[in-house]
Order: C-alpha cells, then sequence, then structure tokens
C-alpha cells in the first residue's frame, strides 16, 4: 500500500487530492517521454541568453512579456494585444481557468486529453468533467456543449491520441459554446491549419500555444495564448505580473525570430521521421499506431503484448524512456513516443523489438 500523506488541517478541500507531478522515468539514455524538441534549442536563443548574462540582473522584467508579445504578435500574424504570455502555456490555462470558471463551476474537456487539465480544475476549485471523445476520435461537440460549462478544453492536435481535432467541430463548439473556450495547440507546428481565424469570429477563444515543444525551450518556461483583447485583459489579471524571466523573454524572442528557419528544418525532420516511423511499426503485430498531426505517436498493444506499463518499464531498463497509457479509455493499452533524429527513432524501434511476444 502506498503511504498516505498526513491529512493537513486547513488546507483547502479538494487540494489533497491532487498529487505532484511525476515525470518518470527519469536519468535514461534515451528520454523519448515528454514530447520535446529531441535536437535540442535553437542555436540563436542559446547566444541571446549568453548575451543576457551581462546584462543588469537586479531589474524588473516587463510586467506581462512586451518584447515576447511582439514576437508572437509578428508570428502568428495577429496584434500585441491579443496575445498574453506566461511561465508555461501551464500558466496560461491556469489563469485562463480562473478568470473564466466560478469556483464551483465545471471545466469540461475532451477525454483522454492532457493529464494536466484535471489539475488546473482541481487547484481552482472547479470539478472536471470529462466528455468521451468520438469513436473517429474527434471532440464530441455534442456532449461538451451540453455541459454548459463556464469553461470547455479542448486540445487539438490532441495530446495523448496525436490527431488534430476536425476544424469543423471546433468552430461549431466555439460558436455554440455558452462559456471560454480554450484550445490547446501545443504541437501546433506539426499539423497543417490552426485555429487562429476562428479568433475574428464571436464568443470567447483562448488559444494557448508553448515554446516548450517545437520551439526546444521547456528548460525555460516558456508559453503564451492568443485571445481577443478583452479576453487578454482578464486573463492577464488573474496570471499576474513578472511571470516571464528576463531570460526567458530574450530566449523566446530569438527562437521566434531569427531562430525560426532552424525550428522550421527541425519539424520538418520531425514530420518526415514521424511517417517513417509510422510505417515501420503500423505493420508489426499487434501493435496499431494512431494518427498523428504533433510529434509524437501514440502506439497501441493488443492483448499479445505485455501491458503498456510493463513495456515502458522494460524499455526503461534498455535506456529509453517512453510514456505508459494504461487502460486509455476507448483505446485500450498504449504507449506514447517523442519523434526525434532517426538514430534515436531506429534505437527505439531496436529496444521495442526486443520486447515483441
Ligand atoms: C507539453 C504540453 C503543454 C506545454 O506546457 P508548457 O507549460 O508550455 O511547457 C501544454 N499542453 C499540452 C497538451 C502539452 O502536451
Amino acid at each position: 500500500m502506498t503511504p498516505q500523506l498526513p491529512q493537513r488541517p486547513g488546507v483547502r478541500p479538494g487540494y489533497q487530492s491532487i498529487g505532484l507531478y511525476t515525470s518518470e522515468p527519469g536519468g535514461l539514455r534515451l528520454d523519448l517521454s515528454d514530447n520535446v524538441n529531441l535536437w535540442g534549442a535553437p542555436p540563436v536563443a542559446t547566444t541571446a541568453i549568453a548575451r543576457l548574462a551581462a546584462s543588469r540582473h537586479a531589474n524588473y522584467p516587463t510586467p506581462y512579456g512586451d518584447a515576447l508579445k511582439r514576437a508572437v504578435a509578428q508570428y502568428l500574424n495577429v496584434s500585441p494585444d491579443m496575445v498574453v504570455t506566461g511561465c508555461g502555456s501551464d500558466d496560461v490555462l491556469d489563469s485562463a481557468v480562473r478568470a473564466f470558471g466560478p469556483p464551483g463551476s465545471r471545466l469540461a474537456y475532451l477525454s483522454p486529453t492532457f493529464s494536466m487539465v484535471p489539475m488546473l480544475a482541481w487547484s481552482n476549485g472547479l470539478d472536471p468533467l470529462p466528455v468521451p471523445m468520438t469513436p473517429g476520435l474527434d471532440a464530441d461537440a455534442a456532449g461538451l456543449l451540453s455541459t454548459r460549462a463556464p469553461v470547455t478544453y479542448l486540445c487539438s492536435p490532441n495530446n495523448p491520441t496525436g490527431g488534430a481535432l476536425r476544424r469543423a467541430t471546433i468552430e461549431r463548439i466555439v460558436a455554440e459554446a455558452t462559456g471560454l473556450v480554450i484550445v490547446d495547440e501545443a504541437y501546433a507546428e506539426f499539423a497543417e491549419g490552426d485555429c487562429r481565424e476562428l479568433l475574428r469570429r464571436e464568443g470567447p477563444l483562448l488559444i494557448t500555444r508553448t515554446l516548450s515543444k517545437a520551439f526546444g525551450l521547456a528548460g525555460l518556461r516558456i508559453g503564451y495564448g492568443v485571445a481577443a483583447p478583452e479576453v487578454v485583459h482578464e486573463i492577464e489579471k488573474a496570471r499576474g505580473p513578472f511571470k516571464l524571466s528576463a531570460v526567458a523573454e530574450a530566449a523566446a524572442v530569438a527562437a521566434l525570430t531569427e531562430g525560426r528557419g532552424w525550428v522550421e528544418a527541425r519539424v520538418r525532420e520531425a514530420i518526415t521521421n514521424r511517417g517513417r516511423l509510422r510505417d515501420l511499426l503500423d505493420p508489426l503485430p499487434g501493435l496499431g499506431v494512431m494518427p498523428s498531426d504533433a510529434n509524437f505517436l501514440l502506439i497501441t498493444l493488443n492483448a499479445d503484448w505485455p501491458d503498456a506499463t510493463a513495456v515502458t518499464r522494460a524499455l526503461a531498463r534498455r535506456g529509453v524512456g517512453v510514456r505508459a497509457f494504461p487502460g486509455l479509455p476507448g483505446i485500450g493499452e498504449a504507449i506514447r513516443v517523442t519523434i526525434g533524429p532517426w538514430k534515436m527513432m531506429e534505437e527505439f524501434c531496436t529496444a521495442l523489438g526486443k520486447e515483441a511476444p
């Protein structure tokens, strides 16, 4: 039995059931478990950090990350007052839930999705309300809309399944939802389209993005959201000032401007390798590979294989880290693997092949 932490009197109800985030297994030779850029960080970002090392750290940065807002505005062709920055996109999501979700209300989300979503609900005093995806792995628009939740979370391309949601489905949810609709586009760089165009329509929509994945800066914690200026304004109040450090901001601006060519080349390589890995794994007996518009593949294991947890542990013993998704609703046992340089993909295949039934 796992030991129970002592109950702390005075802690807000709901908090004690939240666990800390664990990123197992850690410290492996080849970590393909968290969808970061396996080629590394854009070299210009590293240079920008080194340059900043000589500057005056005794000063605060701008309260809401003005330089990053301008760089994002240029990158996505929106105006700077439509951008909210944060300490990772988790921070933007958290602030949005706080601003738009009254405590005691519900956060509706497609399921399965990003594991942080129920935590965001609980820590802001909301009840998480998962709505299963359709058999075709799209969001269930009618199901989500019928909740009339003040906050609805969608993720496209979706983590961990990998595929983008249908555009028509997202459009309908944004058009008909009663509250804020969040579309988490953490993996948009690896997909064909995005939801920017929907920002011009009626209804509060927040698109969140991150520099942790395609842009290779997970260690610096940089995220942002794009929304109508009045939505940005409310989220910034909930977020508070100075969440983005000067170092993170300088690296992010470099990555989004001079670093773009480097990032785009790595993204193209990831997309190529995603197809190659899929072609290699798909014919193997007992494995299924979900269609992916992201920099990872979700691989399902049939009953001939050991379960996802056992396969993940076995791979870890061979020095290869993947993420286990045991008993995913509607999908079953699955592992998620990040796409990186082909050499890494070969190492993964060799290790997985040794566990084949
Ligand atoms: C990785 C990921 C994020 C990124 O979070 P950061 O806080 O920006 O590092 C957000 N949403 C999803 C779905 C992710 O997979």
